[in-house]
């Protein structure tokens, strides 16, 4: 595996490529969540590309960013062993030049003032200021991502519409692996004590109790045992909502047939997990 930290070094060795990209953005503090991502994307294209860069613009909380887990040395092992052909490991300003104050402002719409976007204000721009960046430097022919991160899903769509140069890439999405217990994996979860690593798998179990009770009609009472279920688990529930799957639209009461997912957002200590379920997809999703 070759390691370029210079986006000008980067593009000039994938110039002289031949044969496709496929492109694995990471914050590293790598898992099997991860590393799915980057098996996929060998058995896509010819070349595997991922990137590891914690990106400070998408983090609304600072504490947050400064305890981001970083475990480089393992990670550039686990990627050698994963088939990575190439790691972008740059630091900031070899993303920003120009700096982070004047970044460009996408147009996500309703997509940035729901759930992770009214819970993390400014967020998803910060998500697709570094995307776009990436992939103008790799540019890749597949871009994969991980549905553990529903929301970024159906924003990096909208980007990719958006941006001219970004319109042919194919993206893909891959299902969240899990802990033996359920609980999805997160570089987060490297923050949690062995006491709340337990009761996080509390989270799962919530989101598995839904499906297995949903009915048309009102959904508020599903949500409310949920929730209870978490709390008593030592959970601070920020959400628990149901959305069409479609475009995250939100729905209180389910009509049978709307295809449906349930997203959860929630505090362990003052580690924030999320995770979320598809409940209902008819064959037209
Ligand atoms: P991150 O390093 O958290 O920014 O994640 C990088 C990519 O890995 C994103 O596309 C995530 O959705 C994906 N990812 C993170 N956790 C998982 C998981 N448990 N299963 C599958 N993909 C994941």
């Amino acid at each position: 595996m070759l390691i370029f930290k210079q986006q000008k070094a980067l593009r000039a060795y994938l110039a002289y490529q031949k044969g496709t990209i496929a492109f694995v953005p990471t914050m590293g503090a790598l898992h099997e969540g991860h590393l799915s991502l980057v098996k996929a994307a060998g058995a896509l294209a010819d070349i595997c590309v991922c990137s590891i860069f914690v990106n400070p613009v998408q983090f609304n909380d600072p504490d947050d960013f400064k305890k981001y887990p970083k475990t480089i040395a393992a990670d550039i092992l686990a990627l050698t062993h994963a088939g990575c052909d190439v790691l972008y490991l740059p630091d900031v300003s070899d993303i920003y030049p120009e700096g982070t104050k004047t970044l460009p402002h996408y147009n996500l719409g309703y997509l940035e003032q729901v759930l992770e976007g009214a819970s993390r204000p400014g967020h998803f721009q910060g998500v697709c200021a570094v995307v776009d960046r990436l992939l103008q430097y790799v540019q890749p022919q597949y871009l994969l991502l991980g549905q553990k991160d529903y929301q970024q899903c159906l924003v990096i769509q909208q980007l990719l519409q958006q941006v001219p140069l970004h319109r042919n890439i194919r993206l893909h999405f891959y299902p969240t692996v899990r802990e033996s217990d359920g609980l999805a994996m997160s570089s987060r979860n490297l923050r949690l004590t062995p006491a709340q690593r337990t009761n996080a798998s509390a989270l799962y179990r919530a989101l598995l109790q839904i499906k297995a009770q949903l009915q048309p009609g009102s959904l508020e009472t599903l949500a409310k045992a949920a929730g209870d279920y978490m709390e008593n688990h030592g959970f601070k529930v920020d959400y628990i909502s149901f959305a069409d799957a479609r475009n995250l639209a939100l729905v209180s009461e389910w009509d049978g047939k709307t295809p449906l997912i349930v997203l959860a957002a929630a505090y362990m200590g003052d580690v924030r997990l999320i995770d979320n379920l598809l409940l209902h997809t008819p064959d037209t999703l």
